[in-house]
């Protein structure tokens, strides 16, 4: 008998607990007012919470701040990368090291508000796996960025075999089984948004208003945001790569078609030597073609490349567990490298 879709989810467990993993890559304006807001949420949670916050190699006074928390409070975990990695693998590391029932991903900047996370957990409690944040609005953000994010969705939509959901960042609420099923996924090409909506189980969208930047500049420009596309792109679909087999089979029926065209002129009238302009652009459009197609199986073989090294993802450089965690065996951990 097909089980009822309620029996297939996760039983929350009795004793719940909550960790949030932060990962900040120089963010000393903004974690002092983020610590204070996390806090507030805290207090009105019925539940164990520790934040972890992952030090992505900052060079400003990041790191300071997170280690005096850390002295004040036993609920701060750091882990401290050995250089920066990238939001993304900084997330693996703090995933790495979250051992509560219900885990959160958020950012420091405050563009995701920690008021949301009791309606995350409300919604975990329901039994969902996975909640995200779902924007509804991107509030001080340029209309180019808006477009390209908009663009970028719907593309991913058409191209990938797992659906990704648009408009939804790394903002979201992990049960137990999808942090293990995210730990299983090492690969060094991490494209988040589309792991999170690979492991499956039940998920659930929460809208929210995506604030401003609290303070701070972005650490994206747009040639990190070209390559954040590519990386999607690749990560879930080989599409691309077939794009030179099409190419080629429509080139290959044009060239049949102009030389019976050419065929059929010859024999009406003569032959004149005419062409030298048509004969560049057919050469240059066949040069270009092959160029983008090497290029496109040189983004997957440059993947290959990396994967195959099979280097761990990231290193610590020191682990700093919450006196107050809720599993002795965290402490374990130290100095780890994944
Ligand atoms: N971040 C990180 N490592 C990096 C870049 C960013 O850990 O190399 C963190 C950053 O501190 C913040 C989050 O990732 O907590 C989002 O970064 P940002 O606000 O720059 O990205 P955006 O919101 O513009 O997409
Ligand atoms: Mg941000």
């Amino acid at each position: 008998m097909p089980l009822d879709e309620t029996e297939t989810r996760s039983t929350p467990a009795p004793i719940q607990s909550l960790s949030v993993i932060v990962p900040a890559y120089n963010e000393q304006e903004v974690l002092p007012e983020f610590y204070r807001r996390l806090c507030e949420v805290f207090a009105g949670l019925d539940m164990k919470c520790e934040v972890i916050f992952v030090n992505d190699g900052s060079t400003d006074r990041t790191l300071e701040i997170i280690s005096g928390l850390y002295r004040c409070d036993a609920r701060v975990s750091l882990v401290d990368l050995s250089r920066n990695f990238g939001k993304e693998i900084a997330l693996a590391a703090g995933l790495d090291h979250a051992d509560g029932d219900a885990v959160i991903v958020i950012d420091a900047d405050l563009q995701d508000p920690p008021e949301l996370i009791p309606e995350l957990v409300s919604h975990w409690r329901a039994g969902y796996d996975v909640v995200y944040a779902q924007r509804i609005c991107r509030d001080g953000e340029s209309i180019a960025k808006k477009t390209t994010a908009y663009l970028f969705y719907r593309l991913l939509q058409k191209v990938c075999r797992v659906r990704v959901p648009e408009d939804t960042g790394d903002f979201r609420l992990l049960s137990r089984r999808a942090v293990e099923a995210m730990r299983q996924l090492r690969e060094q090409h991490r494209f988040m948004k589309g792991l999170f909506a690979w492991i499956g189980f039940p998920q659930k969208p929460v809208p929210y208003r995506r604030d401003p930047r609290f303070a701070g500049k972005s650490k994206w420009n747009y040639w990190n945001l070209w390559n954040f596309a590519l990386e999607g792109i690749t990560s879930f679909s080989c599409g691309p790569l077939k794009v030179a087999t099409y190419i080629g089979l429509l080139t290959a029926f044009g060239a049949f078609g102009y030389g019976f065209y050419m065929m059929i002129r010859t024999l009406l009238f003569g032959n004149p030597v005419p062409g030298y302009p048509s004969l560049v652009v057919i050469i240059l459009f066949l040069g270009g073609v092959q160029l983008l197609s090497i290029g496109i199986i040189g983004e997957y073989l440059a993947r290959m490349f990396d994967e195959s090294k099979h280097r761990p993802l990231y290193l610590l450089k020191n682990y700093l567990s919450a006196p107050g965690s809720m599993h002795p065996n965290m402490g374990a951990r130290r100095g780890q490298t994944h």
